[in-house]
């Protein structure tokens, strides 16, 4: 089983790239964002309690996300890999993730992290605002909330695994072909790994 985790500031690509990902190397794409959207969309209790943080650029507790997180791992057993995408997003849910791993007798393959910066992430968000309609993508205001809470309660998430695991930064600002082409090159060898 293969744990890919990509890291990066709200608007980087990651959900773009998780993607392209999960159709070239056939790994189930988890986006906490998505499973949070889907249940707010059907009104479940899950979704009418994310709904209270999530409409203003707030992170859901802890507790919720990490149950939420391995319960949705637990219904996709039989899966050649998971990538991971906007989680772990605190510290918190790091160590709670190594715990999981740890028990689950697994590991974290690699860090993916696209790196780009907060003018870039600023335009592509309020560009998307246009077509996802997601209220915290609304204003500027509230795209630097985010912005804020990625610096101070995210960031400390790469610091954590940057001695521990293999982390890999990649220039977010290429076109989408060219960041999914580096994406390639470093998983090749990690899938490769598996047949061996
Ligand atoms: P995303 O689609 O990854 O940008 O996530 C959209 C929103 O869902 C975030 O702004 C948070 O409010 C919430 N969310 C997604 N993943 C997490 C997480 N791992 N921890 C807490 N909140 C999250």
């Amino acid at each position: 089983m293969k744990n890919i985790i990509l890291y990066g500031a709200p608007g980087s690509g990651k959900g773009t790239q998780c993607s392209l990902i999960a159709n070239t190397f056939n790994v189930h794409h988890i986006s906490t964002g998505e499973i949070f959207r889907k249940e707010m969309h059907e009104n479940t209790p899950l979704g009418i309690e994310a709904k209270k943080y999530i409409g203003f650029g707030e992170l859901v507790p802890d507790e919720l996300t990490i149950q939420m997180l391995s319960g949705h791992m637990s219904l996709h057993k039989d899966v050649k890999g998971f990538l991971y995408d906007g989680f772990p997003r605190t510290l918190a849910q790091a160590h709670a993730f190594d715990e999981m791993m740890h028990d689950l007798g697994q590991s974290i393959d690699i860090l993916i992290c696209l790196d780009v910066n907060d003018e870039e992430v600023i335009k592509r968000i309020l560009n998307r605002y246009k077509t996802s309609g997601r209220q915290e993508d609304s204003s500027e205001d509230s795209i630097l909330k985010r912005l804020h809470i990625y610096k101070n309660e995210t960031m400390p998430v790469l610091d954590h695994y940057e001695n521990k695991i293999h982390v890999k930064h990649i220039d977010g600002l290429m076109d989408v072909e060219d960041v999914h082409l580096a994406i390639t090159e470093e998983l090749n060898p990690i899938f490769t790994e598996s047949h061996i």
